[in-house]
Parts: C-alpha cells; structure tokens; sequence
C-alpha cells in the first residue's frame, strides 16, 4: 500500500495529472478538470426504457419514446452514459486515435453507471468488432478495450471472437440514417457456435458512440440469426437529435 502510494507520487510528479479533454492541470489521473466536467451531459432518468434516450419530463413508468415505437429496435434495450457533444466528441476522438488508455477507464466508469439496469444476468460482453484492417492500422479497437474495462469491474467477461466484420465497410461519418443501414447490413457475421459459447448468457454490445444505431442493430440482427435471444447495447456517448453538436 505505502509502495503503490509511493509509486502514485513519483508517477504524479513526473507526469503530474492533467485534464483528458483540454490539458489543464487536475488533482487526479484519467480525470478531466470540473470546467470540462460541467460540460458532459450525463444521461440520466427520466428515459426511454428501450431506446435510452433522455425524455425532458417524466412520462411514466414504461412509457416509451415516439422513436422506439415508431421504429422498435432489434435489441432489447440501450443505455449510454453521456450525450454526444463538444467534450465527448474530443473525448472519444482521442480513445480512438490516440493510444491513451486512460481515457476508456474515465468512459467505462462513467458507462457502469448508465448500464447499471444491464449486469444483473450476468452478460457477456461483445465489442462492436473493427475490421481486421482497420485494426491492424489503429493497433487498437476502443470498443473492446472499454468492454475489457467494465468486464473486470463487474466481474463479467468478454467474448471479442463471437461477432466479426465479414467485410469492410466505408466509415459512416457523413452517411444518412438509411445509407448506413444499407453501409453495415451483412457486414457482420456470428460464430456458429454462438448459442454454445454463450451457455444461455444473454449479450451486451460495447460501442464507444452510437450514432443512428445502424452498427449495433446489424450486429443484434445477426446474433438474432444466430440464436442468442437476450440482446443489449451500452455505449459511453450517444447522439441526440436536436441535443447539441451533430457530426
Ligand atoms: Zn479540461
């Protein structure tokens, strides 16, 4: 304990604490000072059971958002920890391409929280896969490295070889909401022995953003072919239409 206090005080004064977002110094590692802080929006009740999505009033217990009704997911249920805007967008860019490790331990603290109604089976969690490409360019896929993260924190564990990419697909920035679906439909295929491997567990999906959700419902789709009947998502950031920065 006094050698890893020990170690925490050399480590701080050779590269003392600073802010994941803007660089300001900060008390603590992997936190971000209280001015970017107060500018994450943590998405918290009230919302939509199914879809997440923060309801300005209270609409009742169960009562579901317009867009879960007028367009029902294939998954069960989302989750998110943060609305997508200026800090989670810096945030999420530098988990992406930025090798900081740090980073995804701040975003799946805050996603254990958001997730909380999704641990209770005991899931499995399964990243949203890169293409082996892709991966190889990046060295590093910040989805599984968030769902490695939350695993050991709940005592959960991962399956990063049960869902891979089939095929590469273009990057969905700039896609409308149907181009995208069109982009990742077939994209993704599902081990064989899915049902097997998972030994009647249900699935959680680990995405770092959800945009318009077409990634994690082609995935969902595809684990539905495959068998496996109980399908979550949680992501760190999610975008809300009409809620701050578009992409
Ligand atoms: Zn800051």
């Amino acid at each position: 304990m006094a050698l890893r206090r020990l170690g925490g005080g050399l480590l701080d004064l050779v590269y003392p604490p600073t802010c994941l977002d803007c660089g300001a110094p900060v008390s603590t590692h992997g936190s971000l000072c209280p001015n970017c802080f107060k500018q994450l929006r943590p998405i918290t009740a009230p919302y939509c059971p199914v879809l997440g999505l923060p309801f300005e009033v209270s609409l009742g217990a169960g009562a579901l958002s317009v867009e879960a009704i007028a367009d029902p997911p294939p998954f069960d249920r989302a989750r998110s920890a943060v609305l997508y805007n200026e800090v989670a967008r810096a945030i999420v860019s530098r988990l992406k391409y930025g090798n900081r490790p740090e980073l995804a331990v701040f975003c799946a603290r805050l996603m254990l929280g958001a997730g909380a109604d999704l641990w209770a089976d005991a899931p499995v969690l399964v990243p949203v896969p890169l293409h082996v490409t892709r991966q190889l360019q990046r060295r590093y896929n910040q989805s599984a490295e968030l769902a490695r993260i939350l695993a050991r924190r709940l005592g959960l564990s991962v399956d990063t070889g049960l869902v891979s990419r089939a095929r590469r697909t273009r990057q969905q920035v700039g896609l409308s909401s149907a181009a995208r679906e069109r982009n990742v439909a077939g994209a993704f295929s599902v081990r064989p022995d899915a049902v097997g491997r998972l030994r009647g567990r249900g699935v959680v999906l680990v995405d770092d953003v959800i945009t318009t959700g077409s990634t994690v419902k082609a995935i969902t789709r595809a684990l539905r072919r495959a068998g496996i009947a109980k399908i979550d998502v949680i992501s760190f950031a999610r975008v809300v239409t009409g809620a701050e920065v578009p992409i």
